[in-house]
């Protein structure tokens, strides 16, 4: 699950990490209150109205704005909000619908006074699969697009992996800010904010932390002035708070569907959409599919118990998408019966009617023989396979 960046910041700030204060609005004249509380308290004019979507790149699309006066908070705002903002990041990309901005976060202007003091770092906190390790990755290069820095100067981008079992040690946050190349109260501030930044990146159980820019303020503060928070959906059980916070205007429609009915889908981009119970085996089942020449056109998990019911709703989403040529559907009956599948199999085809693409069932396991009967016998479209490479042949027939 991703957040807004006013939502990271707000968890930033629980564990103490510095930020650009914020307040969000919703309407023009809330961004003007906001931005008069923000610069009374602080004795300023300036301000920055920012697009709260779940995409970055917002700046260069023009979802970034510094006001130098309530005219201008205004006007940025008017302009900001209700747009659809095009960034290489939202669906698409930049020649792509965009996304439809319903908030705005009006911030302080923290470039101020010294706009050509500031600084901009990059960092960034994750998990690396192989070394089973967290690790921080920081660059001098912030502000800028990371993927860049990462091809043209990777000298610049520096890694600091941590041990989970032993936590972010004091050496290593001093290490990080002294290859940033800070000094004095600007080292010993970078210090706490990679500290109180990791121990938030792991009490929340995130997958990835973004900071980019991290600035160093002229008077040499360290503020996270933009944040990208993705957290572990399998841990925010845990997080009861922060699972409140999902927005699922910013997800996909079909996917936020499927998780309403207990199904655990993913949209892909090939031709073979496919049903299959079990994680493991719907990975497996994606790889016959590519090895009989076809391309997933998603992930789909309906789960150790599929009912009828379930196996329509998964059918009538696979549906939905038109690059789907052919459906394999791959069950291995354990705890579930490979009969009970196979009649929701032939009662979805009645239901939905109309089905123009071949579909091809494996059913392995209890009861495998007496499914195949079944869908044997329904007289409708529907291939059966006892064994996998059956069902590959299949597939691969059909695409042809
Ligand atoms: P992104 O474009 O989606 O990554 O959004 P960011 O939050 O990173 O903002 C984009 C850019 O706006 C930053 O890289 C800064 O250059 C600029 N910016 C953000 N906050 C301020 C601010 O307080 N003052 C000024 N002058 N510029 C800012
Ligand atoms: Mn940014």
């Amino acid at each position: 699950m991703n957040l807004h960046e006013y939502q990271g910041k707000e968890l930033l700030k629980q564990f103490g990490v510095s930020i650009q204060e914020g307040i969000v609005a919703t309407t023009v004249d809330e961004a003007v209150i906001a931005a008069k509380t923000l610069n009374d308290e602080r004795n300023s004019e300036f301000c920055v109205i920012k697009a709260q979507i779940h995409a970055g790149g917002r700046g260069k699309g023009g979802g970034v704005k510094l006001a130098k006066n309530s005219e201008e908070v205004k006007k940025h705002a008017g302009n900001i909000l209700g747009m659809m903002l095009k960034t290489p990041q939202t669906p698409g990309g930049v020649n792509g619908p965009g996304k439809l901005v319903s908030k705005v976060l009006v911030t302080e202007d923290v470039y101020a006074p010294d706009f050509d003091a500031c600084k901009e770092y990059y960092v960034s906190i994750l998990m690396d699969r192989d070394r089973k390790c967290n690790v921080i990755i920081y660059s001098t290069e912030g502000g800028m697009d990371i993927e860049e820095v990462a091809e043209h100067t990777p000298e610049l981008i520096f890694k600091e992996y941590v041990d989970p079992r032993l936590g972010l040690q004091g050496f290593q946050a001093r290490k990080v800010a002294f290859n940033l190349g800070l000094s004095g109260k600007a080292f010993k501030e970078m210090t706490k904010f990679i500290s109180s930044l990791y121990k938030a990146f792991v009490s929340s159980d995130a997958s990835l932390f973004e900071i980019n820019p991290c600035l160093q303020t002229g008077d040499d503060r360290i503020l996270a002035v933009d944040c990208k928070v993705s957290l572990d959906d399998n841990a925010l059980f845990r997080h009861p708070d922060l699972a409140a916070w999902r927005d699922t205007s910013e997800e996909d429609p079909t996917e936020v569907e499927a998780k309403s009915h207990g199904l655990n889908f993913v949209n892909l981009d090939g031709n073979v959409g496919c049903m299959v119970n079990g994680a493991g085996l719907a990975m497996a089942t994606m790889d016959i599919i590519k090895l009989s020449g076809g391309e997933p056109a998603n992930f789909l998990d309906v789960g150790g118990t599929a009912d009828a019911q379930r196996v329509e709703k998964a059918f009538r989403i696979i549906m939905r998408d038109p690059s789907v040529k052919a459906i394999l559907i791959n069950i291995f009956g354990g705890i579930v019966r490979c009969d009970r599948v196979a009649q929701g199999v032939v009662d979805a085809y009645k239901n939905i009617g109309d089905i123009k693409i071949p579909i091809i069932v494996r059913l392995q396991g209890t009861n495998a023989d007496i499914a195949k009967t079944i869908i044997d016998e329904s007289g409708l479209e529907v291939h059966s396979a006892i064994l996998l490479q059956e069902a590959a042949d299949l597939v691969k027939k059909m695409l042809k």
